[in-house]
């Protein structure tokens, strides 16, 4: 796998290439900055970014880099991104085109395409009196990204709702597994590390739309009541056994400390936001500094929840 950021020349045959095979409402952009796709606002440029229209845009771009040994990295909404500020190498696919943004419900099925936002789907259950998905109202991320983060809120998490996954392998190839069929930990969903989700059918529970809307009342205010506004990435540790990651860092007396444009909030210590200018190097050193502190003074060791995109983390085939 090629590790080093492609020359412009090679950059520019790459785009062309991609223009041929490729549906014109099919983004491809070279030296595409991303921090601007991200809600912590940090980072570099892709080499390539491309936003695939459709499946078969997705699965040539994914045979294309194992052909050429190009590493890529797949991005949905970028809200629980850290991405360096050498920007990444290779490929950067993002879906998030109207072509994987669908939303259909039928009886308690919700078929959502990857690049739905969460928000969305909370609504269409709500529209369809289905309840269990209220949860999701809140979290800034797309169904690919849910899926992926198992993401979580109110005591529930994406694998409580799942149906079945449809994803893409490295060779371009379209499977689906059921829910027996896949493992999901805390944060993380194993088959995802390694494949693209396309889509998902998740399963409400028929409910009163009262109820609905009084569960997605509370998830809002209680959400707002903890959550900065700032930009950031969402909590940036996992809550480890003992103590809620927040509590923790409270106690530790980090709330408020600074490195550079990075900040631990002073509203929720889990949350590490962007006061302006952050560096991908200010926010690693106050994660490698609560973390040191962590171990040091409680012998708790804080692993990261947001996803760091360095050049080790782009995936190859
Ligand atoms: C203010 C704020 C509040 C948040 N609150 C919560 C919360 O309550 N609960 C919670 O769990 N999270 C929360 N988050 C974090 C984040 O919103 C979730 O993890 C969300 O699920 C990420 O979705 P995304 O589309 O933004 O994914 P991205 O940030 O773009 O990507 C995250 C990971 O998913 C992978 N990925 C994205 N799309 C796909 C795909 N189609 N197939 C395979 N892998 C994919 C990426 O490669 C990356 O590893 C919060 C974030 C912010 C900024």
């Amino acid at each position: 796998m090629k590790t080093q950021h492609i020359s412009d020349n090679e950059k520019d045959g790459i785009q062309d290439e991609f223009k041929k095979h490729l549906q014109p409402d099919t983004l491809i952009r070279v030296n595409e900055p991303l921090a601007q796709k991200t809600t912590f606002r940090v980072g570099g440029v892709a080499d390539i970014y491309i936003e695939p229209q459709t499946e078969k845009d997705l699965s040539w771009s994914i045979s294309f880099s194992r052909q050429n040994k190009l590493p890529f990295q797949v991005m949905g909404r970028g809200s629980n991104l850290l991405i360096r500020d050498e920007g990444l190498p290779g490929l950067v696919i993002c879906l998030s085109r109207t072509g994987f943004a669908k939303i259909n419900v039928e009886g308690p099925q919700i078929y959502c395409g990857a690049s739905a936002r969460l928000r969305n789907v909370a609504i269409e259950a709500r529209k369809n009196q289905l309840t269990g998905l209220e949860f999701v109202e809140g979290i800034p991320g797309s169904v690919g990204g849910g899926l992926r983060m198992n993401a979580g809120a109110m005591g529930s998490m994406m694998s409580e709702i799942i149906h079945s996954i449809r994803f893409m392998d490295h060779d371009g190839e379209i499977h689906e597994k059921k829910k027996e069929e896949l493992e999901f930990q805390y944060r993380a969903c194993a088959l995802l590390k390694s494949h693209v989700a396309l889509s998902a059918i998740l399963i409400g529970q028929p409910g009163k739309i009262e109820e609905i809307d009084q569960n997605m009342k509370l998830s809002h205010l209680k959400r707002w009541d903890s959550q900065p506004a700032a930009s950031s990435a969402g909590c940036i540790f996992k809550n480890p056994e003992t103590i809620p990651a927040g509590k923790l860092i409270e106690e530790l007396g980090l709330k408020g400390k600074k490195i550079g444009g990075a900040a631990v909030s002073d509203k929720h210590g889990n949350f590490i936001v962007n006061t302006g200018g952050a560096s991908f190097r200010d926010v690693m050193e106050l994660i490698e500094l609560i973390q040191q502190q962590a171990m040091s003074k409680r012998g708790i060791r804080l692993e990261t929840e947001v996803q760091i995109l360095d050049r080790e983390a782009m995936l190859c085939s």
